[in-house]
């Protein structure tokens, strides 16, 4: 009996056969964006070739969006190749553009939260997080999303609230400042400026 295909070799042998399609279909935006799908793939799951998959990956995504511009998926799959390389606020560009595109879908504002929290900034991810599911209610990606971002912000809004005090800096209370989103409490003072130290957990 023959072994089961390892994911790897899947992965070789179908960029293998998309690459050698490239020349008899060379303006297929859909093309570039399979492409561009596996590679980030093969990106997410070999450590060892990331960085030059992650580069084909932006090649392919680009060469698609050339012919496509406004086609939202392989938006969304860029915003993606931007976050894993930690390119956060280029992902968010990209899911604002999808937002725009298409007003009705939830994934470019999860993904949007997504890359603001990975920014720590929580007050913009948790609005991302809620919106999704406003406007669409029956997404069950938007609900999980939504949930298991509260279990992490509730308990860690309620810690900052706790923890903070009075800016190093200029003694402002940081506490009593209305104007102030808890999200940014601990992080930056809104009298003088001065990024706070981490608060102890
Ligand atoms: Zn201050």
């Amino acid at each position: 009996m023959r072994a089961a295909e390892s994911p790897s070799r899947r992965i070789e042998r179908t960029l293998h056969r998309l690459y050698a399609r490239v020349a008899q279909r060379p303006s297929s935006a859909s093309l570039f964006q399979c492409i561009g799908k596996l590679e980030l793939e093969r990106g997410f799951t070999y450590p060892s070739v990331r960085f030059s998959a992650h580069c084909a990956a932006d090649v392919a995504f680009r060469c698609s969006l050339e012919l496509a511009p406004n086609d939202v998926w392989t938006i969304l799959y860029f915003a993606s190749l931007h976050h894993a390389r930690g390119w956060h606020e280029d992902a968010i560009a990209l899911c604002g553009r999808a937002h725009e595109l298409a007003p009705p879908l939830d994934l470019p504002l999860i993904h949007m939260g997504d890359a603001f929290a990975s920014l720590r900034k929580y007050g913009d991810a948790d609005r991302c997080y809620r919106q999704a599911v406003e406007i669409d209610p029956n997404s069950e990606v938007a609900k999980a999303r939504l949930e298991k971002w509260l279990k992490f912000w509730i308990p860690e809004r309620e810690r900052r609230r706790r923890h903070a005090g009075r800016c190093w800096a200029c003694g402002y209370d940081l506490r009593d400042d209305q104007s102030n989103d808890v999200e940014t409490l601990a992080l930056t003072c809104p009298n003088c400026g001065k990024t706070q130290p981490p608060t102890k957990r």
